[in-house]
């Protein structure tokens, strides 16, 4: 049977592959083209059925070739180099119109440069952010598009019907132009970042605090699993604590060495953040322990240096503490990921609304979560742009923050770390602080600097002086 392919995919790795074959499972004819066309042909030939709808091709041209005009094509190769190489080679075989989708882990300014410069010649770029890992690429993932308008109509009736749906809605949206798909899917990754970091530190303080087997803490997590931190993360770290090593039969994070693995996206929110003023402790603090999970020579000196000073001596936090203090710091982080968002977006002057972003990641994506819904419709009216901020998780909060202080405290106490709780709470403490403390910043400021004051007395008339006489 001969087949016209709606649609084509370089790179057949495991995002690519499996993209194409959500693609073809969908109903829609696809060409495929990999580098090496061994690949391209055993994997139309390992698609089984689906086969059918499958055109692998041997060269870019007759990739091209084979696709309806205007052409839509999906690069699925590693950020930086190889897409830059990619879309090179293709430019002079595409025509005025044709569709050219960025869907790897690209820098959103990589994006947002290749939209101007490919529409130069009347190219449609969009960067795609797709989150789900492998799992997600085949079955449904969450994706975050961002360039031409036109080039996301066209393609947004295959994005819908592969992405992930919650309640029926498929988790796909346009976000903006340039790269606000890009970004928004940086930003995504940033805030698993300190998800991921909290669930650890608590893990720590009942592991090395509370002196708790596997098990045991497995059994915990399913339980919170079943009430508002109902997660995917929450959901694998039930299964990965209750996981045995086939080899020793020891529980497997007791042979998993505690180093952890970075590709740059966390680092890079933490640097846009700052760049823009909008900082994201939490995501700064989980980007900080992985640096210094892999700085094992310090580590152990300063072991030997500073012995715990009470280690084991967290006993009287009890699960439900620790839970409450869980769920603040989350709703504190995914605060300080939406308002970094909101910024980022008047900015950049992208389109995107907050809550389409926590609509199409309540599921697909690797931060997915039954709390992303309420979020979603809390951001509807959140009050300068901060979830902290509306009704509903204000609420929480009050009901929550008891919990997260005594947590921090007892970590604090015995020498657990705790960084990204605690750093969540610290800015969370400086939000809600009507008087702050930077007067006295202002004071030094302009002792040392003459760099002038606003005085309460006479607001909007900054520049006026203390009565300093030292030198
Ligand atoms: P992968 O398994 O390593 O596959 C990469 C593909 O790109 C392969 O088909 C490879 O061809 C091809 N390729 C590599 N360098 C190339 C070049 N210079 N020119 C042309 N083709 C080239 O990678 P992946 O996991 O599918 O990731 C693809 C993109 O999706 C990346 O940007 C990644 O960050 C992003 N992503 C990955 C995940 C995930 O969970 N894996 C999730 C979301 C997003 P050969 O087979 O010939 O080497």
């Amino acid at each position: 049977m001969t087949v016209t392919p709606e649609i084509g995919v370089i790179g057949l790795g495991t995002m690519g592959a499996n993209l194409a074959l959500n693609i073809a499972e969908a109903g829609h004819p696809i060409a495929v083209f990999n580098r090496t066309p061994e690949k391209t042909f055993a994997f139309a030939e390992s698609a089984g059925a689906l086969s059918e709808r499958i055109v692998p091709t041997e060269s870019l041209e007759a990739f091209v070739a084979a696709l309806a005009s205007p052409r839509r094509i999906l690069l699925m190769v590693p950020a930086g180099d190889a897409v830059e190489e990619q879309i090179a080679a293709l430019r002079p075989l595409l025509d005025a119109g044709d569709i050219l989708i960025d869907g790897g882990n690209s820098d959103w300014q990589d994006s947002t440069r290749r939209h101007a410069e490919l529409g130069r010649d009347g190219l449609h770029f969009l960067g795609l952010g797709v989150s789900g890992g492998a799992e997600g690429a085949r079955h449904g993932p969450s994706m975050m598009a961002g360039g031409s308008e036109r080039a996301y109509e066209a393609v947004a009736p295959i994005l819908r019907d592969i992405a992930a749906r919650f309640d029926g809605e498929p988790c796909v949206a346009y976000l903006g132009s340039g790269g606000a798909g890009h970004f928004v899917k940086t930003v995504h990754n940033g805030i698993e970042y300190a998800d991921m970091q909290m669930i650890a530190e608590v893990y720590g303080l009942m592991r090395d605090g509370q002196g708790r087997a596997m098990p045991d803490m497995a059994g915990v997590f399913a339980r919170w699993n079943a009430g508002p931190l109902e997660s995917y993360l929450i959901e694998i770290t039930v299964e990965v604590l209750g996981t045995s090593d086939p080899e020793t039969g020891k529980p497997i994070l007791s042979v998993i060495a505690d180093r952890a693995g970075q590709k740059g996206t966390g680092r890079w929110t933490v640097m846009d953040a700052q760049r823009r003023a909008a900082p994201l402790p939490a995501v700064e603090a989980a980007v900080t322990a992985r640096v210094l999970s892999g700085e094992g020579a310090w580590r152990s000196k300063g072991a030997q240096l500073f012995p715990d000073p009470a280690a084991g001596a967290i006993g009287p936090l009890s699960d439900e503490q620790l839970e409450q203090a869980l769920l603040a710091g989350k709703i504190l982080a995914y605060s300080q990921g939406f308002a970094l968002l909101a910024k980022a977006a008047r900015e950049e002057e992208w389109s995107m609304s907050l809550p389409d972003v926590a609509r199409i990641w309540r599921a697909g994506c690797i931060i997915r979560s039954g709390l992303l819904d309420d979020m979603a419709t809390a951001l509807e009216s959140a009050e300068m742009d901060l979830l902290a901020f509306a009704p509903a998780f204000s609420e929480r909060l009050t009901q929550t923050l008891p919990a997260l202080r005594a947590t921090v405290a007892a970590a604090t106490l015995s020498g657990l770390p705790a960084p990204a709780l605690s750093s969540a709470l610290g800015h969370f403490d400086l939000l809600r602080q009507a008087r702050g403390t930077a007067d006295l910043i202002q004071g030094l400021r302009d002792r040392f600097g003459a760099h002038g004051f606003e005085r309460l007395d006479r607001p909007g008339e900054p520049g006026q002086h203390g009565p300093w006489t030292g030198t």
